[in-house]
């Protein structure tokens, strides 16, 4: 595509999500800008990222490690904010902690502890939610419901981390009422974290909603939703 029809078609995708965001935070009684938007730029190539860039979006995610530095790497002209959102294997975490602001997948201490220990001394913390697998599916990444709480202390004593929340992926479902009651898990999870106690700051993030479910996600809380499709359209 030429750069110019580039350039209408991410401005019409990210502003056609931010119209959504908008109507779903009235509908629940929220500032819709209470709700921040992760541009999900995966398989997308870094022209795009350039183009909403220019229209105005700083925080993007990207799910796999070498394809995220390289297009990291092309964009260094560019002040913007990497969110790291897929599974994380050992081997992989150092240029996580050199490289992202945030890592929405962490769902292990051994993971945490290591991009702790990784996180540069001259960066600040590393901003990191613990991802929870909401809907038991065995298949699935993310810690058990029931490890969340001792998780959640764990992490949040490791010096270069700063725990900032839960991140969900529920089942894939259309039916509104399903998707709502797997966010409303994760936000009363969340609740109870803080209640219990032990940790330093409150949890101040569910990372919740994709393209196909943003409403029903903040309807439930929602203080980041992660859209690809929505704002760049399919994935080829
Ligand atoms: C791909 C992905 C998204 C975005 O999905 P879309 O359906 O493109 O909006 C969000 N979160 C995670 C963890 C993903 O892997």
């Amino acid at each position: 595509m030429e750069a110019q029809t580039i350039m209408v078609a991410v401005v019409a995708g990210l502003q056609g999500v931010a119209d959504r965001i908008g109507i779903a935070a009235r509908a629940a009684q929220r500032d819709p800008g209470s709700v921040g938007l992760v541009a999900v730029s995966k398989t997308f190539p870094a022209s795009l990222i350039r183009a909403a860039f220019d229209a105005g979006q700083r925080d993007f995610g990207e799910n796999y490690l070498q394809e995220a530095l390289a297009k990291i790497e092309a964009l260094t002209d560019l002040p913007l904010i990497w969110h790291f959102i897929g599974p994380i294997q050992s081997n992989k975490t150092r240029a996580i902690a050199e490289n992202f602001a945030w890592v929405h997948s962490v769902d292990r201490l051994r993971i945490a502890e290591r991009l702790s220990d990784q996180r540069p001394p001259h960066l600040p913390p590393l901003a990191v939610c613990l991802q929870v697998n909401i809907s038991g599916e065995p298949s699935k990444s993310g810690a058990a419901v029931a490890d969340a709480a001792a998780l959640a202390v764990a992490v949040a004593a490791l010096p270069g981390l700063r725990l900032r929340g839960l991140m969900a992926m529920p089942a894939a479902t259309a039916d509104p009422n399903l998707q709502r009651a797997a966010f409303r898990r994760l936000r009363e999870l969340r609740d109870a974290v803080n209640a219990a106690g032990g940790l330093p700051t409150p949890l101040d993030t569910l990372s919740m909603g994709m393209s196909d479910d943003l409403e029903s996600a903040i309807a439930e809380g929602a203080t980041l939703v992660r859209v690809g499709r929505g704002i760049f359209g399919a994935r080829g």
